[in-house]
């Protein structure tokens, strides 16, 4: 659904950009937001100088809430990094407001619009190709946790519910089996079973949360590689991207999610379960980047929790694709029938071998939170 161009043409001017802007282009190859490179003219003729984008507003219901927590975490980034002795114009995304002074624009037809710096001289990689990257990954968002140590979390808004209440998850699942909606159940009795194994399992982190063992941190939600910008001329990471999700929540959740996609030997949707494997050694180098910049900063049991964060991460992930499958696939875009059913199978493969090697994941979480 192509963008009304009336009203890409009043973003540009509720930004300010209207009589200098050069020419305004599609950008990126996201799934979820529409996004426009805005250019400017600069000293050596036309320069990609802004990220115009119209928020999805199915995928994010509350935008004023969103843009609340992107302004309040970015500002307050830009800060540390000044301290730091850091570029905040490069290490951050700076977002703008309207001419009017409001963290987005609101469209005629109602659509949110928000818009930031483009950062040059930036990379972003789609997988890991290189283990190093995997390392610079954990320092990258290792660090984004340092950075953000003394944010006042709960002043954050959950934008979205219970995102990753592992135990709300379960019962959506209990429910969408006993509905058993398309009668998928009887396709999938092992995957089933799997899941009711592990219902005490779902509650390990939430329990901790709740008894306020656990702290709240200010969260990612998305930590993936290609949410990283990395300096063309060091190497190094520089920048963490895509705030959209940025939400109250438990450090061993950030972690787990980036060890559950990162640390594993295959797509999450191959048919081929002998190609699916938890790697200990991807994992290793991941703990040893983020437990560099985070041991001094989390405590003794949110340290401890981290090896749970992977396991359940991968188990609640496995559940929802699991749950979407026997409700007929209405939440994850799907290419074939049982494609949830695969995803779900690759997620509790590597779950099994968490558990088989958990000791071990204890171990190494313990030798660099030791400083090694
Ligand atoms: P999505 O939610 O669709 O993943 P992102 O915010 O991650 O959207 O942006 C998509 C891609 O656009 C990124 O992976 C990155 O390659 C590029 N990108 C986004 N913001 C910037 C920026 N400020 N500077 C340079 N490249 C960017
Ligand atoms: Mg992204
Ligand atoms: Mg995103």
């Amino acid at each position: 659904d192509g963008v009304d161009d009336r009203n890409l043409e009043d973003a540009v001017y509720a930004f300010g950009f209207g009589n200098r802007c050069s020419y305004v282009k599609p950008f990126g190859a996201g799934h979820i937001n529409e996004t426009y490179a805005v250019y400017m003219p600069g000293e050596d003729g036309d320069e990609l100088s802004y990220v115009l984008q119209r928020i999805n507003s199915n995928v994010f219901k509350d935008p004023q809430g969103v843009m609340e927590n992107i302004f309040g975490v970015t500002e307050y980034l830009r800060n540390v990094i000044r301290q730091e002795g850091g570029d905040p114009d490069r290490e951050t995304l700076s977002y703008i407001k309207t001419k009017s002074g409001c963290n987005y624009f609101e469209d005629s037809t109602g659509q949110p619009w928000r818009c930031y710096n483009f950062i040059p001289d930036s990379e972003c990689y789609q997988l890991v190709e290189e283990p190093e990257q995997f390392y610079q990954s954990g320092s990258s968002f290792g660090h984004f946790l340092k950075q953000l140590g003394n944010y006042p979390a709960d002043r954050l808004n959950e934008t979205i519910p219970d995102f990753h209440n592992t135990v709300k998850r379960f019962r959506a699942f209990e429910t969408a089996l006993q509905r058993d909606l398309k009668d998928r159940a009887a396709s999938c009795r092992p995957e089933i079973r799997f899941i009711l194994e592990r219902e005490k399992d779902c509650e390990v982190l939430v329990k901790k949360q709740e008894e306020g063992v656990l702290p709240l941190r200010v969260t990612h939600n998305d930590t993936k590689l290609n949410n990283i910008l990395f300096d063309s001329k060091t190497g190094r990471g520089l920048c963490i991207i895509d705030l959209d999700t940025i939400m109250p929540g438990l450090a061993a959740n950030d972690f787990g999610d980036s060890i559950r996609f990162g640390a594993a030997t295959a797509e999450e949707d191959e048919k081929n379960l002998d190609l699916v494997h938890f790697d200990l050694e991807l994992y290793e180098l991941y703990v040893k980047g983020y437990l560099k910049e985070t041991r001094d900063v989390l405590t003794e049991e949110e340290i401890r929790s981290l090896p749970w964060g992977a396991r359940l991460m991968t188990l609640e992930c496995g559940i929802r694709f699991l749950t979407d499958y026997l409700q007929g696939d209405t939440y994850f875009k799907t290419d074939y029938p049982e494609h949830n059913l695969v995803r779900a199978r690759t997620q509790f493969r590597l779950v099994d071998e968490m558990e088989q090697h958990f000791d071990e994941m204890e171990k190494i979480i313990q030798k660099y939170a030791a400083g090694e």
